[in-house]
């Protein structure tokens, strides 16, 4: 009986050894152990998990391919839903998405369903060598052919019809949608503000969840091949504008995907200090900058001990990353580990790697040295009373409970909103209180010919969404520019 097989572990590094290193901590399925997961999916007649996917892959058909050993078959499957598959394999929520609506899941564990998907997209640009615990160099992998089988699926773009179409932000909204437009024929330009293109997945989730060079850069290069051009170091609204794209350099429509990587702060005492940053800017100057390189120029002080507000991903990112600077560090988290919003498996990763939790905790003052340095975070113990509008019991502050972590570092990981400089430089596109764009289910904002989607419309959300939103948007652009002609 399928069901019967426990589910395949997945082999990881060892906790001591990767707190050190920046290596990815998990080396994912071989394709024996693939195909012995892959045999355990029961094929429900009514698949729950593909309802439970944003992009809806036809996760049975493509885990039977596994199955069978046709690799290719299943990537191909793959393909038609989503084009980041080694991305969304290692950092989709799959516990609250495909996995967590499993059949196998009610009495025992869930098909892995994320690692399978991660195992096709590997094997497809390194062949044999996915899953393998040794790091493959770049001059080992195999050469990605050129033509036919690209990676995931073949490119046959429609015949080239002119049309130019802008897409701000090259993170998964914008490399979604403009992988779409370009296989219908489209001429598609991505302007992307910094100088590396991926959005979070470059400059925000670190090498270890992510590697860049084995992972990312490879889904980059595949939207290349598409023929969609990517012009890094141009700010929309700064370097030129929306108004100027459409009504001078004759884009017939633009999709903003522009993120939301506006920090927020918690408005104490101290919080300009030096050595307060937000969750952001840390992340950046360690991923994109490569701080952690001790052979690039821009280096990062964490000091002996770092403290992280917040509990979400960015938070545990920000942590386990201060942690391989060298850094003793403490998550600072107002409510309980039950109430954590980060997924399940990084704050497990992050306890065995040794980051210490410090709940029902909130900070109410930075304090500082005489040369305004961080000396220290002033917290106050909390207690959770009554469930708010979101239905979790909020967190009371202990009256007089207040007391003092010595730190050099506090990292503010409390969320994000859209950067507004889109949205005030561009003429009839409508905002909401949050700050987002507004824009309907099909991405149309409030500016005709102007299309958005992923966080700069829904605010701090995943990377699947994104690309979910990136593709629907890609669809509506198509209806509206074959309106026009
Ligand atoms: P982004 O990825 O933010 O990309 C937007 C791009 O637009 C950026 O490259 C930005 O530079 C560019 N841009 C912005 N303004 C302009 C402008 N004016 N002109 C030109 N370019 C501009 N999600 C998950 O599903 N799983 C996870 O494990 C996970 N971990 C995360 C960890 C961190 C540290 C962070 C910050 C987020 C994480 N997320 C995770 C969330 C996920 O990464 C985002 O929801 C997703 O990247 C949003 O995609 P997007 O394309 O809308 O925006």
């Amino acid at each position: 009986m399928a069901n019967r097989i426990p589910r395949v572990a997945v082999r990881e590094q060892d906790p001591k050894v990767r707190a050190t290193n920046f290596e990815e901590v998990c080396y994912g399925y071989n394709r024996d152990e693939a195909m012995l997961e892959a045999s355990r999916c029961l094929h429900c007649k009514n698949p729950r998990c593909v309802n439970a996917c944003p992009v809806n892959i036809q996760i049975p058909e493509f885990i039977a391919k596994v199955n069978e050993g046709d690799i290719e078959g299943a990537a191909a499957i793959i393909a038609a839903d989503s084009s980041l598959p080694a991305v969304c394999g290692r950092v989709c929520p799959q516990e609250t998405q495909c996995e967590g609506s499993c059949v196998l899941g009610v009495k025992g564990e869930p098909v892995a369903i994320g690692k399978l998907e991660r195992f096709v997209a590997d094997y497809m640009h390194l062949g044999d060598a996915a899953g393998s615990e040794a790091p493959v160099s770049a001059s080992e992998r195999p050469a990605i052919p050129l033509e036919g089988v690209q990676g995931m699926e073949k490119h046959d773009n429609a015949p080239a019809n002119g049309v130019k179409v802008a897409v701000v932000g090259s993170g998964p909204a914008g490399l979604a949608c403009a992988s779409d437009l370009a296989k219908w024929g489209y001429d598609v330009t991505i302007f992307e503000a910094l100088h590396k293109a991926g959005g979070v997945l470059e400059y925000g989730i670190p090498e270890f969840r992510l590697p860049k060079d084995k992972v990312l850069k490879h889904e980059i290069e595949e939207v290349k091949r598409l023929g969609v051009k990517i012009e890094t170091d141009v700010i929309i609204g700064k370097t030129v504008t929306i108004d100027s794209l459409m009504d001078e350099e004759g884009f017939k429509a633009v999709f903003i995907g522009s993120g939301a990587g506006l920090p927020k702060f918690m408005n104490i005492p101290g919080e300009n200090l030096c050595g307060v940053f937000s969750a952001n800017e840390f992340l950046t100057r360690n991923n994109l900058m490569k701080a952690w390189r001790e052979d690039y120029l821009t280096p990062i002080h964490a000091g002996k001990k770092v403290c992280v507000v917040g509990g979400g991903n960015v938070a545990m990112d920000a942590a386990r990353t201060a942690l391989r600077l060298g850094a003793e560090v403490h998550i600072i988290y107002r409510r309980t580990e039950a109430e954590l919003p980060a997924r399940k498996e990084e704050v497990h990763h992050a306890i065995e790697e040794g980051i210490i939790f410090d709940m029902l905790t909130n900070p109410v003052e930075v304090i500082g040295d005489e040369k305004g340095w961080v000396k220290s975070l002033k917290c106050i113990r909390m207690e959770l009373g009554e469930p708010d509008e979101s239905g979790r019991r909020s967190p009371v502050p202990v009256e007089g409970s207040e007391f003092e972590i010595e730190t050099e570092t506090v990292i503010m990981a409390l969320g994000t909103s859209p950067n507004p400089m889109i949205s005030r430089s561009t003429a009839g596109l409508e905002t909401n209180r949050r700050g987002c764009l507004v824009a309907d289910e099909k991405g149309a904002t409030t500016r005709p010919g102007v299309f958005a989607g992923g966080d700069a419309v829904t605010g701090a959300a995943t990377v699947i969404l994104a690309m979910g939103a990136g593709r629907t948007a890609a669809k509506a652009i198509d209806d509206y520019i074959k309106a026009q002609s």
